[in-house]
């Protein structure tokens, strides 16, 4: 049965010309700090990757630090122990939102509106309010929803009150232009496998002039501000596929056609479907939605069964529905939110995910009752 992959905001599958990138290295690499011959090409291969991945990121490659991923760049930015307070997006990834939540008193939780899209007053006052060095994390697109953050203007308010503005890129990188130098924040968070890279592997850019406390202590690699041996296989696979993303960049719209294209469709076989931040800014892969009333594990063990992968927006444990809270922090009904369904395509998606989806849920909504029977042209 052939693989329906649908889920390319949790991972994208690793493109074939990185897997022959990473195989190649991993035959031949040596360690980057030494100074004999077989070091010294591994060191090139690494200034290499650091180059391609800063093209992409349009920042300068000695602003890079190479990571085990995207969640040790934000955690990297947030432990630093300078900062006196801490203001963070309600809908960010748990990679910010969990460690932010840990500074207990010092940390205050941006409020969003209905489409998930920063509330800029709310922010303004919140900056007011916060005392000392400030750090502002605002994520550039969400996972979940794939809502795009408004960041220049974020760093123009925060500029005023001299708040570090980190921003998690990890889901806007390779799916629209980023610029970490044009959009004028201080820190950047990056990872390989959510653009057909490897697992494990990630970048911080800081701003030139700026610093963030040593991470990981020991034989100061990458500038010591991340000690340890670097995965240089894995940050080989990383360029690569950076440098890949950058040509694909245009094919994006590609994305967006087949999105709007399945939206329309899924409309029409289930008019009260609610697709969430429907009229922001969001990443052409793309779509969150929810029927209400909709039980939304019998969909998704029908795709499970049917080869599709897809991700619900509430994840269970021990038996407890735990609602997605990038929803609730949009005011999204809990009813509605048990019922979120997120598709999102990328490089090797067709038109015939789309369809083998969009028949599942023809299905299950007509069993149902909840949809409107017109069959799928
Ligand atoms: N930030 C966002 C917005 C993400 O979507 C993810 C992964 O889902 C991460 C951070 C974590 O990245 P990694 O899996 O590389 O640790």
């Amino acid at each position: 049965m052939r693989r329906t992959y649908l889920d390319y905001n949790a991972t994208s599958p690793t493109k074939p010309e990185v897997i022959d990138a990473v195989s190649d290295c991993l035959k031949s690499w040596s360690n980057p700090s030494s100074v004999h011959q077989a070091g010294r090409d591994s060191k090139a291969c690494l200034e290499a990757a650091r180059r391609q991945v800063a093209a992409l990121a349009g920042c300068h490659s000695k602003q890079i630090v190479f990571t085990s991923g995207g969640t040790e760049a934000d955690n990297m930015v947030i432990q630093d122990a300078s900062f006196d307070s801490y203001l963070a997006l309600a809908t960010e990834h748990p990679a910010v939102r969990v460690p932010i939540q840990m500074k207990g008193s010092k940390a205050q939780s941006l409020k969003v509106d209905d489409q998930g899209i920063i509330d800029l007053a709310f922010l303004e006052a919140a900056l007011k309010q916060a005392t000392g060095k400030i750090l502002l994390c605002v994520m550039y697109a969400n996972n979940e929803t794939g809502a795009v953050q408004p960041i220049k203007e974020v760093v123009a308010l925060a500029r005023q009150y001299d708040a570090w503005v980190h921003c998690d890129a990890v889901q806007a990188l390779g799916k629209i232009p980023v610029s970490f130098s044009d959009l004028g924040v201080h820190s950047m968070a990056l990872s390989a496998h959510k653009i057909g890279g490897p697992p494990g592997v990630g970048a911080l850019i800081v701003a030139e002039g700026q610093e963030v406390a040593p991470w990981i202590q020991g034989g100061g690699q990458e500038r010591s501000f991340r000690s340890g041996t670097v995965n240089v296989p894995g940050v080989v696979g990383f360029g690569i596929a950076a440098e890949l993303a950058q040509a694909c960049l245009a094919d994006a719209s590609n994305h967006a056609v087949l999105r709007d294209q399945f939206e329309e469709a899924l409309k029409r076989i289930t008019p009260d479907v609610r697709i969430f931040s429907e009229d922001a800014k969001r990443l052409p892969n793309t779509s969150m939605f929810a029927l209400e009333g909709f039980d939304s594990s019998v969909l998704f063990v029908s795709l499970d069964l049917a080869g599709i992968c897809v991700s619900t927006g509430s994840a269970c444990s021990s038996g407890v529905a735990k609602l997605s809270p990038v929803l609730l922090a949009m005011g999204v009904p809990e009813a509605l939110a048990k019922s979120a369904i997120r598709i999102s395509t990328g490089w090797a998606s067709r038109q015939e995910d789309i369809d083998a989806f969009l028949k599942v849920w023809f299905r299950i909504t007509a069993s149902s009752g909840q949809n409107n029977k017109q069959p799928i042209a």
